[in-house]
């Protein structure tokens, strides 16, 4: 008898923006004349640049030709991309990471995912909350935690993430095998300065265990004392592994690019307590699962790293940054306290006692604009919202006009 996987039964019965889309749809619905503008989801709005274009009709004029066609390519990425991340986006900021250590795959949130599966059912996990819900709900499947009860998963070290340690994970109490950290942080947008991730690597020697580093939105970070990649601290390449994506840093969120990095230094144990490679586990597993990123979604990845490509990627960046620093100013005129915004898409906005869904509902039905409630993130998440700035600028200066007049006054 084929039988099901009943870890699935112990995830939250919906996904958090598919209850959204449903209240939006039915607002919608109820009033076809609002022009409704969303500033919930996290996808980019722009389109891809020049520079990245014109890599990608390169590569699909050569698989337009027998004499450059391509077939199945490596598997960890063509070489061409992983010197170029290499160079680029580590050893230029002193990260001894080479090419070899690099897995080009179709995005972080699979490589987020997929990861868990190298390690032992039994290890201790240590995720922060509020948390970009794919570290949890990716090890519930494995059955890694136990029932979800008053709005936690049984065996999880959760670390909240509150205004009074400002929005950063606290070093757990108990031991932990496993961590996951993202900066800059979604949902929240809190970014860690070098000194605070020491603390992390520090404790991760220590205890034996190893780090996730999420630096999905690193290119959001314009203070160049903040670390852009976990690499830049010492130590870091022996117990940290960290994912990167194409999606925020250049708007490939529907084009589909990104990368693992993997540091031969890396090492995880088995039950006699003997070294182990991650970096052949992980070679071994995406070799094994994966087939490659097609050649022409790799050389437009290529042509981010060009000279023009660098200079237009940076300016969609600093758009979004624009964006970001309008909602900012506008929450702040009304008295309400936030985080964020300055080096991420994000600001995460404290309610006052509203209760997430509650100021959701409120901004939907009196602004027409769309936020994600931050319980969908976690405990920690309930008296917040995140407003995103992907959109366009006339849409983000009309949405914190409508919300300014919804709000003004606004006591709750
Ligand atoms: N990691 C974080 C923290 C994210 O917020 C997202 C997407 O929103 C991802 C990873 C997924 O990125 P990708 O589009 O590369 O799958």
């Amino acid at each position: 008898m084929i039988r099901a996987n009943e870890n699935y039964n112990k995830l939250k019965a919906s996904y958090l923006f598919a209850d959204i889309a449903k209240k939006v749809e039915q607002v919608q619905l109820e009033n076809p004349e609002k022009q409704i503008i969303k500033l919930g989801i996290g996808d980019v709005t722009k389109a891809l640049a020049p520079a990245i274009i014109k890599g990608f009709h390169d590569g699909v004029d050569e698989m337009a030709d027998d004499a450059t066609f391509r077939g199945y390519g490596p598997s960890p990425g063509y070489e061409f991309l992983r010197r170029k991340i290499a160079e680029n986006d580590f050893q230029k900021r002193g990260a001894d990471i080479k090419a070899d250590e690099i897995f080009v795959s179709d995005g972080a949130k699979c490589d987020a995912g997929n990861f868990q599966e190298l390690f032992a059912t039994d290890i201790k996990i240590a995720i922060p909350d509020p948390v970009y819900p794919v570290y949890l709900d990716t090890n519930v499947m494995a059955g890694r935690t136990g029932e979800f009860e008053n709005g936690r998963y049984k065996g999880i070290v959760y670390m909240d993430c509150l205004k009074e340690n400002s929005f950063l994970p606290e070093l757990p109490d108990e031991d932990v095998d496993l961590i996951y950290l993202c900066f800059p942080n979604n949902p929240t947008g809190s970014t860690a300065t070098k000194e605070e991730l020491k603390k992390w690597v520090d404790y991760a020697k220590e205890n034996k265990a190893l780090i996730l580093f999420d630096a999905a939105y690193e290119s959001f970070i314009r203070d160049e004392t903040l670390p852009r990649t976990i690499y830049e601290i010492e130590g870091a390449k022996e117990v940290a592994v960290e994912f990167r994506s194409f999606s925020k840093t250049a708007g490939f969120t529907g084009t589909r690019c990104g990368f693992i990095v993997v540091p031969k230094e890396c090492m995880i144990f088995n039950s006699k307590n003997e070294k182990i490679s991650l970096h052949s586990m992980w070679d071994r597993r995406h070799s094994t699962k994966f087939n490659g990123v097609s050649y022409p979604v790799q050389k437009a990845a290529e042509a981010v790293y060009s000279q023009e490509g660098q200079a237009q990627i940076k300016a969609q960046i600093d758009y979004y940054l624009n964006n970001a620093d309008i909602i900012r100013k506008s929450i702040k005129s009304l008295g309400f306290d936030y985080v964020g915004g300055e080096h991420s898409p994000y600001i995460w906005i404290d309610g006052k006692t509203r209760d997430s869904w509650e100021f959701f509902d409120l901004l939907l039905n009196k602004a027409s604009v769309v936020c994600t409630p931050g319980a969908g993130f976690g405990m920690c998440g309930k008296p917040y919202i995140r407003i995103s700035a992907f959109n366009s600028l006339e849409n983000v200066t009309m949405a914190m006009e409508r919300i300014k007049d919804a709000l003004r006054g606004d006591q709750a």
